[in-house]
């Protein structure tokens, strides 16, 4: 990481466009609703251009406080929750299947499942499957996925 991200802003500024500083209260009208990342004007008069949500605790600790409901969730760091979404999609990716490793050919983008378009050749010492392409003869050797 590169710093702190909220130099200048009360809260984590957004992640690509995530953030997940807003109210948890399912049945409050602030629910889902990012809270401003702008410091807020000070003083009762400026009330109605404030945000829904005000800043408290100790800066190890802070904590946003909807107006609405009163509900206070911990502030979060978009960036450290974007990444962890991240990770937990890449877990739930399909295994891309493989295909020819030669960027010029045909094949590139065609699966190893693909009729024809491959034939299996052989195996690796290791014991991985091998295959030929068609298309350009390139032999490629596919490790076998003991999850599968
Ligand atoms: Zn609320
Ligand atoms: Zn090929």
């Amino acid at each position: 990481m590169t710093g702190p991200q909220n130099v200048g802003f009360r809260i984590p500024i957004d992640s690509n466009g995530l953030q997940v500083n807003f109210c948890k209260n399912p049945v409050c009208p602030n629910f889902g609703r990012p809270a401003d990342v702008e410091r807020q004007p000070r003083g009762f008069q400026q009330a109605s251009s404030q945000d829904v949500y005000i800043v408290a605790g100790a800066s190890d600790n802070l904590h946003i406080k909807c107006r609405r409901c009163g509900e206070s969730p911990p502030i979060k760091n978009n960036l450290a929750i974007r990444e962890e979404i991240e990770r937990m999609s890449d877990y739930l990716k399909p295994d891309q299947e493989p295909t020819c490793p030669n960027t010029s050919c045909d094949n590139r983008l065609i699966g190893i499942s693909t009729p024809k378009a491959y034939q299996s050749f052989g195996k690796t010492r290791s014991g991985s499957q091998r295959y030929r392409c068609r298309l350009c003869n390139t032999t490629f050797s596919v490790s076998s996925n003991p999850s599968s």
